[in-house]
């Protein structure tokens, strides 16, 4: 198992503060929702996994969704 972790810094959608993220690098895409540290609002987090592996990490707010 090929498990691998990388932290970054995205800006909040809401607050617009830098918060760190720890996102897990995997085969697939995939998303998932985490409040932000700053204001506690549910940050959208978007991890693109290229073919070569690279993660690419977006964000929005939660309210986009709908
Ligand atoms: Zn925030």
């Amino acid at each position: 198992m090929n498990e691998a972790l990388q932290s970054t810094y995205v800006g909040c959608p809401y607050c617009g503060e830098s918060i760190e993220v720890v996102i897990e690098v995997l085969d697939e895409s995939y998303e998932y929702i985490e409040d932000c540290q700053v204001c506690c609002r549910p940050i959208v987090f978007h991890v693109e996994i290229s073919w070569s592996g690279e993660p690419t990490l977006s964000v929005r707010s939660e309210n986009e969704l709908f």
